[in-house]
């Protein structure tokens, strides 16, 4: 499980854009984090990722406090809201880069590469480069990197951001097949409401760097906890 107590974040000393954040994320859970533009939501990736410094609060990872715990020790794979993928590699090698750096042998890396393009319809385009892809076979390059660590918890950050309508609902499906079949804990990050909705087992709405309600879908489309939730999810008045 992943679990925050009390967590805060400012960048200088002025304003904070995370505000005692109390949530337990249980695991093979899909969580949902969604809220407008500005309201915290990368800010919270990265904290649980270790790419920012928590500012006040701990973070556990299981039972472990992680606080002062270096990203690559938490294993916690991410996608990133931009794809990050290396122009220069081909997709093959994209996506056994962090197996590469963990010093995982050639022919397990060629296994689990082979796999996981697999699962993803990449298999055809092991050897093509970023820049011969449509968008949504980047997306899914981006995907096959963070799945192939076969890391027990995923963050994304608003994956699909990038992908006409049609695409997104189909790779909607596909994340939550693939995440329900690896049992992992998913972290997913969104602005979109029908996505946060469609989605997530659980979903937490934030809103300046405060949680507004965490539940299931049903339940805060049913009862918004205040009316910015309303207005937000769009529940009948
Ligand atoms: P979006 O949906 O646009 O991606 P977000 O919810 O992910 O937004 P964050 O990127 O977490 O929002 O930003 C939250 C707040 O923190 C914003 O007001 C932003 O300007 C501020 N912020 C983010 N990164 C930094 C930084 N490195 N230094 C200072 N302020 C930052
Ligand atoms: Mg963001």
């Amino acid at each position: 499980k992943v679990e925050l107590i009390d967590v805060s974040k400012s960048y200088d000393k002025k304003t904070e854009v995370i505000t005692n954040i109390n949530v337990t994320i249980e695991p093979g859970e899909f969580f949902v984090l969604v809220g407008p533009s500005g309201c915290g939501k990368s800010t919270m990736l990265r904290m649980i990722a270790g790419l920012e410094d928590i500012t006040a609060g701990v973070l556990k990872i299981g039972d472990e406090e992680v606080n002062n715990l270096p990203p690559s020790k938490r294993n916690i794979s991410m996608v990133f809201q931009n794809y990050a993928l290396y122009p220069h590699l081909s997709v093959e090698e994209n996506i056994v880069f962090g197996l590469h750096v963990k010093k995982i042998p050639k022919a397990e890396r060629k296994a689990r590469c082979e796999e996981t393009a697999k699962m993803l319809g990449l298999s055809d385009y092991l050897k093509r480069k970023p820049r011969e892809l449509s968008g949504g076979q980047r997306q899914r390059v981006a995907l096959a990197r963070a799945i192939v660590n076969q890391a027990p918890i995923c963050l994304m950050d608003e994956p699909l951001s990038n992908l006409d309508a049609k695409l997104r609902a189909h790779m909607r499906s596909e994340i939550r097949q693939i995440q329900r079949k690896l049992g992992i804990t998913m972290i997913y990050v969104t602005h979109d409401q029908v996505e946060a909705m469609t989605m997530g087992d659980r979903i937490m709405i934030l809103h300046d760097g405060k949680i507004q309600q965490i539940g299931k879908p049903i339940d805060i489309y049913n009862n918004p906890a205040n009316p910015f939730v309303a207005t937000f999810i769009g529940s009948p008045p």
